[in-house]
């Protein structure tokens, strides 16, 4: 390669690290963050696995899988977990690089405890290092064309880690800053500002297909629940707020339990939670917040030897453009069909009167 060509290769480089810097970093929410680090391995580094080891949560120390790979086939037996005081972690602070297997086992002791990664056929571990400190780990596989990376790609699998790091480690602290202490759902005002960048996507692309017939069913749909807790007033006055706390938390893990990654699950108010549903329509969403009524109504609640019925109205409503111009629209119509659960009995679901189907 001519000396030219190599400098335009650089420049070429630098001008995808720029951007890829500038995708990542537009991104606060972890969930889509993880997203796009994954898609940009696959079609930066042309591989056809790859997958990234991260903090779950802010506050959480260990390093895990979870569901953030594509490609690899994994044994769902075992953890994928590299533990804060796992050698590997220290060997890539102290000399941040990439590292093939063959590289990895000479430098860290043989005796270290398994973390999961000899279950992964990989060729290059890539740190992501930011603060001095192990932000997580990109795992590469496969190439698509069964080739072994360059020295060139390593150094800029590297550069990507750096980048993908100071994006990770920006996620963490806007997790941990806009977390409910109490029940550890997102606090009200990221939901609302999530759904405000939809509708104003959705908005924009209304304007270019007017004339396209709406799709059935829509990928874009939206659907959101409203949901209150039925007579806790009474249950903060019988057995004390600590007690009204932990069912507080206890039924944010079932709402988190009963939705996916992809949705947002916030604290509304006291008792009351909302949860953001991405491509689910009325009828989705329906069954969604069905299953977390009947898990709330089947979850033993117990002070003392004595247990408790708990039990939660929810309201449904669907993105709906005509109706609803802002996202508070959206919540008020959700908010009068939980009030219609209420009305009619609690403990149960109720879709919005606009979004029920006419059969
Ligand atoms: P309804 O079925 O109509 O919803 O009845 P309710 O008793 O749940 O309704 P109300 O709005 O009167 O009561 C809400 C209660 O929630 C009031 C307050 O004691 C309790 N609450 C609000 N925030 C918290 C909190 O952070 N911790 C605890 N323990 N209780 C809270
Ligand atoms: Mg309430
Ligand atoms: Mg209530």
């Amino acid at each position: 390669m001519s000396r030219v060509d190599e400098l335009e290769k650089e420049n070429f480089d630098l001008r995808q690290l720029l951007e890829i810097g500038k995708s990542l970093n537009s991104t606060l929410e972890y969930n889509r963050l993880i997203d796009a680090i994954l898609h940009t391995c696959l079609a930066q580094m042309r591989v056809l696995q790859a997958g990234v080891f991260v903090r779950r949560e802010a506050d959480h120390a260990e390093l895990i899988l979870n569901r953030d790979y594509i490609g690899f086939e994994l044994d769902h037996s075992i953890p994928y977990t590299i533990p804060p005081n796992h050698p590997l972690r220290q060997q890539l602070i102290d000399r941040v690089d990439c590292y093939t297997p063959e590289e990895l086992n000479a430098a860290i002791p043989a005796e270290s405890p398994d973390c999961g990664l000899s279950h992964m056929p990989y060729q290059l571990v890539v740190p992501l290092v930011a603060r001095s400190d192990l932000q997580g780990i990109i795992v590469l596989g496969r190439r698509i064309d069964d080739t072994e990376f360059t020295a060139d790609e390593r150094r800029y699998a590297l550069d990507m880690g750096g980048l993908a790091a100071i994006a990770v480690y920006n996620a963490y602290l806007f997790d941990r800053a806009t977390i409910d202490s109490l029940t550890r759902l997102k606090q009200r005002h990221v939901l609302e500002e999530r759904m405000l960048q939809l509708f104003k996507h959705h908005g924009e692309q209304e304007q270019e297909q007017e004339q396209e017939p709406k799709q059935t069913p829509d990928p874009d749909s939206l659907s959101f629940l409203m949901l209150d807790v039925d007579y806790f007033k009474p249950v903060n006055d019988t057995y004390g707020h600590k007690f009204g706390d932990d069912v507080l938390r206890r039924i944010a893990e079932i709402v988190v339990q009963y939705t996916r990654p992809v949705d947002i699950a916030a604290r509304y108010g006291g008792e009351e939670f909302v949860v953001m549903l991405p491509n689910l329509d009325a009828e989705g969403g329906a069954e969604v917040a069905e299953r977390i009524r009947r898990a709330v109504e089947e979850n033993r609640f117990c002070h003392g030897d004595k247990e408790l019925n708990i039990t939660v109205s929810i309201g449904v409503a669907e993105y709906t453009p005509t109706l609803d111009q802002l996202p508070g629209d959206l919540m008020a119509r959700a908010d009068e069909a939980m009030y219609e659960a209420k009305s009619s009995g609690r403990n149960r679901v109720v879709v919005a009167r606009d979004n029920r189907q006419s059969d």
